[in-house]
């Protein structure tokens, strides 16, 4: 297999800046693809985090005027990888998040904070660094997904482009105004480029000029193509449907694994199950639950927001909690939800254990110390907590959309007797759903030997990045050769 040189462009990459799932995929492939002879090096923005991280690196390539003022490409490595870091201190050193001020609102300028990361991205797509010139170019959500536009436009030779999905909900829509400052000719502006909607679609304009468009899971594939789920996308998305295919996020299996876990009161495996009661008991303390090895404990590790569902684990709260049931929570975002599981904590004193914020540590002892983890999603792209739960024996109870209906094997009867079940699946994605899933979950508990084979199947399924690095690599050489033939 000759080896592929590859350029991938993102906002976010673990561990240096990270709000959500693609930062840790972003973080993942450069290693999962060195195992496949692919050399994947990776532009992100130069957030002071960024830099503080990386050091001063070696300038590789200078533009005197970036949308409003000089920038630099920094080239430096980390544990092996190659990195680029675009330096461009009047739109990157921002005191606030990487997308909203501190006042919590979008930066005025995004558009340019991103097309600036997409342009240079697309720069070293058409050869401008000496040494590396990229055969594929991978970008990643509405944030990189200028990168392919600006390189069609250029009409020059060019390199295969892939634009990935993690979230369509967000896509990156600007004024039409901004065509010309955005470096964009005026023939863009069409149905078969950036227009979307009498606006600039920066996800849009990607979709359409990419040669590939993934996202990350097979279900999530099909339903972007639906108007429930494609959230107005769906049309170009069913018009380039033999463009687009799904491929699952790994976890990364270091910081995941209850064998050698640091946060964990006890660690252990498969084989040793049992010392998991200890990890109940332990976060049972920590959240003022009842420290009681029978309750069924399940637990919760999720951003609040409409898009997780969990009002629905509300509403079903009080018919839940009249048998055994324990709830460990842990999660910050919408005000109104968080509020709504404080005061069920203190409805249900010793049964509800909330903690609200974000908490690296409480995260896995909740995977470690939970019998069932939850995961009632109205969507879910891929999703990651559900993998964790299955590594860590917290058997999942998810909605049956996207990546969570791809990666659990539902216990059904015929799953049941086949011993491949690794969890519970449930839909529509309703309260009345919801609450016949945690039934049922509640009767599979008590049927103590059933559960362990349920556990452990899950902990014995692959959710590492082999195989989808395996795929990754294939789309890669497919993408390639399919560019080179035209
Ligand atoms: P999304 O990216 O939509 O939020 P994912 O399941 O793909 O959902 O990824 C969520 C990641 O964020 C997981 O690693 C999860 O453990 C972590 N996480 C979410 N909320 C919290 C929290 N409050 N504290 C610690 N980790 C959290």
């Amino acid at each position: 297999m000759s080896m592929l040189r590859a350029l991938a462009i993102a906002s976010e990459m673990a561990p240096f800046v990270k709000t959500g799932g693609l930062a840790d995929v972003v973080g993942a492939l450069p290693h999962a693809l060195a195992a496949e002879n692919i050399e994947l090096r990776t532009l992100i923005p130069g957030y002071p985090d960024v830099r503080a991280a990386l050091g001063a690196g070696e300038t590789v390539l200078e533009f005197d005027d970036l949308f409003g003022g000089p920038a630099w490409i920094h080239a430096a490595r980390h544990n092996g990888i190659a990195i680029y870091t675009l330096i461009a201190p009047h739109l990157y050193a921002r005191e606030g998040g990487l997308y909203t001020g501190a006042d919590g609102a979008d930066y005025p300028d995004n558009a340019f904070r991103f097309a600036a990361l997409a342009w240079a991205g697309a720069q070293i797509g058409l050869g401008a660094l000496d040494g590396f010139t990229p055969d594929v170019v991978h970008a990643h959500d509405w944030q990189a997904a200028l990168a392919p536009a600006y390189m069609h436009y250029a009409e020059r030779p060019r390199p295969a482009t892939i634009v990935s999905i993690h979230n369509i909900a967000f896509q990156g829509q600007f004024p039409k105004e901004l065509l010309e400052p955005l470096r964009l000719p005026p023939r863009a502006f069409d149905i078969d480029g950036v227009e979307y909607y009498g606006a600039i679609g920066f996800l849009k304009a990607g979709l359409q000029l990419a040669d590939r468009i993934t996202t990350v899971s097979p279900s999530y594939a099909r339903e972007i193509e639906t108007p429930e789920f494609g959230m107005g996308l769906e049309g170009l998305l069913r018009a380039r449907a033999d463009r687009v295919s799904g491929i699952l996020n790994g976890v990364d299996e270091e910081t995941w694994d209850p064998a050698t876990d640091a946060h964990l009161e006890t660690r252990y495996d498969h084989w040793s199950l049992p010392s998991r009661a200890r990890n109940k008991a332990a976060l049972q303390k920590r959240l003022r639950l009842r420290v009681d090895p029978d309750a069924f404990l399940i637990g919760v590790v999720s951003r609040l927001s409409w898009q997780k569902g969990l009002d629905l684990l509300l509403d079903v709260l009080p018919q839940f909690m009249r048998g055994r049931a324990q709830l460990a929570l842990l999660g910050a975002g919408d005000k109104t939800l968080e509020e709504g599981f404080v005061a069920a904590e203190a409805a249900h004193v010793g049964r509800v254990g909330v903690h609200i914020g974000y908490s690296e540590e409480l995260a896995h002892m909740i995977q470690a110390g939970a019998d069932a983890f939850l995961v009632p999603s109205r969507f879910e792209p891929c999703g990651l907590t559900q993998l964790y739960a299955l590594r860590y024996g917290a058997v999942p109870i998810v909605s049956r959309v996207g990546g969570l209906k791809d990666t659990i094997v539902d216990a059904n009867e015929m799953a049941l007797q086949a011993d491949v079940a690794t969890g519970l699946q449930f839909s529509p994605t309703t309260a009345d759903a919801l609450a016949i899933a945690l039934r049922e979950a509640e009767g599979l508990f008590e049927d103590a030997e059933t559960w362990r084979k349920i556990q452990v199947n899950g902990m014995k399924t692959d959710v590492s990045w082999r195989n989808p690095a395996r795929r990754y690599a294939q789309l890669f050489r497919d993408a390639v050769a399919a560019a080179q033939s035209v």
